[in-house]
């Protein structure tokens, strides 16, 4: 039976979407309703936000990358060097992620406390970034021990960005020091 058919009648179409996709990966929707994930709308409109310096562009909605700018402007000043690793993700990205560890033979249990489902990444809606700083390896726990998340943790949030997923978080991730959005404040 179609998950779809037992979504209240509000659901917005792009979720409905996405529950199909989350059907096809085998994710457990009660499990999902479990851990209280949001629903995360895709953005439509991005801008640049940086030029990392493989050459990839970074792409996050206006008021999420001015305060990027901002945020990374002060922290230069400070002799904090940060960079985006990534930023704006879509859906259809999400999706091919996971399959592509499924096919690795991972099981979706366990992507799942990495990996957000598709639909559910604060990556689709333009405001997310994940950090790196040279010296450390990019998207590792000891980033917590450099002093760019020190200056993180002491300023990201006067220019709007949040950890989002701390130690034992609510939402059953991974400890991600690296992975901060922006909320508007
Ligand atoms: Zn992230």
């Amino acid at each position: 039976m179609a998950i779809e058919s037992k979504l209240p009648p509000e659901t917005a179409p792009p979720l409905r979407a996405t529950v199909k996709i989350a059907d096809q990966l085998g994710i457990c929707q009660a499990a999902l309703i479990a851990r209280g994930l949001p629903a995360c709308q895709e953005a439509q409109r991005l801008e640049i936000a940086e030029v990392g310096a493989d050459g990839r562009e970074q792409r996050l909605v206006e008021p999420a990358a001015a305060a990027w700018r901002a945020l990374k402007a002060a922290a230069s000043a400070d002799g904090i060097a940060l960079s985006i690793v990534s930023s704006f993700r879509s859906i259809e990205r999400q999706t091919e992620i996971i399959r592509r560890k499924l096919d690795a033979g991972q099981a979706i249990e366990d992507i799942l406390t990495v990996c957000a489902p598709p639909g559910f990444s604060e990556h689709h809606t333009g405001r997310a970034v994940d950090l790196a700083t040279p010296g450390v390896r990019a998207l590792v726990v000891e980033f917590d021990q450099s002093p760019a998340f020190a200056w993180l943790a002491a300023h990201a949030n006067d220019f709007g960005f949040r950890l989002s997923y701390p130690v034992g978080n609510a939402q059953g991730f991974e400890y991600e020091p690296w992975h901060w959005c922006f909320h508007e404040r």
